[in-house]
């Protein structure tokens, strides 16, 4: 309309000129994008030394393995001495142990602990690809031997976080998890690592720990963003130590003190009220469906986990020997099993009764329910949550960054009685 009252010289001028106009604006505000995810140009988390080296336990009582290393490689005795170099494996190379030594791919080695050293860092055993070194510790009394992965505890966390949590969530709840997961790690590692070959294992046990196929660029940022945090606390004699900073998926409207599942000092990690679950939890975890067991199947599950336990004969009955209230429902901390002849006994904690009865987890999701016996059948209802419900609710921590939260925020909500700290 407005360019036919002009005439068509005029037009093309004006045309030229937004044009021009438009450019020089788009120049002088537009600044090249870094997205919130990108890691920095150069960064690989296979750089990352900082923090202690953790032991991690990929696989126990084997009897042969199966592994490929697409560098150089170094295979070390039990002192880090050198006993051969190779290039590259060509495809898997089997391991075997036995009384007489090793057997790797074609050649044969003496008896003891032997190393894995891949010069880039990276190995993969069993199909599966991980980071650091591998370690093989014969066991001489059964013939088989343990597979340990050595690796910078950074390195370990990228392949935990996205096991942990879907990556794709709330930037600050991958954050949180991250100094929870390395908090938990360093507590793990002081606590238990002393008397046994490993650190952790990489089960649900300890963390979930699944090397690099669980690694991605926002795991991997919220690891380096919060480089060195952990949440740490006071003991009883005044010294700092690391947080055994427990977490779990849905706690199902409160989380459990430590000291009630884990034994752990009372008010370390304190119970406290969740809001936040149940908007990211799906229905069936934040209240689960009615579950019925025959009692003489339970008795059968607890005796397979428990063998002392043999003495009880058939369990009779089941007790709530002690749970925590949380008005609108409770988590069974302590049951009483009475046995056959209905006067022996023994106390079973919470967790380990549930887990021993539905190992998975997936049917008894957690010790927050109610039990009732009738007939031989033992009915649990009333179950809420998933998972032990102690410190962190995974599903809590993502609602509350949804709602603005950032990861100390909630960080101090789960775990009231800890400081952040960055330790390196
Ligand atoms: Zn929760």
């Amino acid at each position: 309309m407005i360019l036919s009252i002009l005439s068509s010289r005029h037009a093309k001028f004006l045309i030229v000129a937004a044009v021009l106009v438009l450019a020089a604006v788009f120049f002088v505000f537009w600044r090249p994008g870094k997205s919130a995810d990108a890691l920095p140009f150069g960064f690989d988390i296979a750089d990352v030394h900082s923090g202690p080296v953790i032991r991690v336990l990929l696989f126990d009582k084997l009897n042969k393995c199966m592994f490929r290393v697409e560098s150089d490689f170094e295979l070390l005795d039990d002192n880090d001495v050198m006993l051969c170099r190779f290039s590259r494996t060509r495809g898997d190379v089997y391991a075997v142990c036995d009384a007489n030594g090793w057997q790797i791919g074609t050649e044969s080695y003496r008896p003891g602990n032997i190393s894995i050293m891949p010069s880039d860092g990276i190995f993969t055993l069993n199909g599966q690809r991980f980071r650091g070194r591998l370690k093989l510790i014969a066991d001489v009394n059964s013939g088989t031997f343990q597979a340990i992965n050595y690796l910078p505890i950074e390195q370990y966390l990228a392949g935990v976080i996205g096991a942990e949590m879907p990556d794709y969530w709330e930037f600050d709840a991958l954050q949180a998890q991250a100094v929870a997961a390395r908090s938990y790690a360093m507590h793990i590692t002081r606590r238990f690592g002393v008397s046994r070959n490993y650190d952790l294992s990489r089960t649900q046990a300890n963390q979930v720990y699944a090397g690099i196929a669980a690694e991605s660029t926002r795991t991997i940022l919220a690891i380096k963003k919060t480089l060195g945090t952990v949440l740490t606390y006071r003991d009883g004699k005044e010294q700092r130590q690391i947080l055994p900073a427990y977490y779990a998926s849905v706690c199902g409207g409160h989380t459990e003190d430590a000291a009630m599942v884990f034994g752990e000092q009372a008010g370390v990690v304190p119970g406290v009220r969740c809001r936040f679950c149940r908007y990211v939890a799906q229905k069936e975890f934040y209240k689960w469906p009615p579950v019925e067991y025959d009692i003489n199947d339970i008795s059968r599950r607890i005796i397979a986990r428990y063998s002392s336990l043999k003495k009880l004969g058939d369990i009779k009955q089941i007790l709530i020997k002690r749970a925590s209230d949380y008005g609108r429902f409770q988590r069974i901390t302590m049951v009483r099993l009475t046995g056959s002849d209905g006067v022996s006994d023994a106390l079973l904690r919470g967790e380990d009764f549930r887990l021993a009865v539905d190992p998975t987890g997936n049917k008894i999701r957690s010790a927050a329910f109610d039990i009732k016996i009738e007939n031989g059948k033992a009915l649990f209802y009333k179950g809420r949550g998933f998972g032990h419900g102690v410190g962190l609710c995974q599903c809590g921590a993502q609602r509350m960054a949804a709602k603005g939260a950032d990861y100390r925020k909630i960080l101090r909500h789960y775990y009231p009685a800890a400081k952040l700290e960055k330790i390196y």
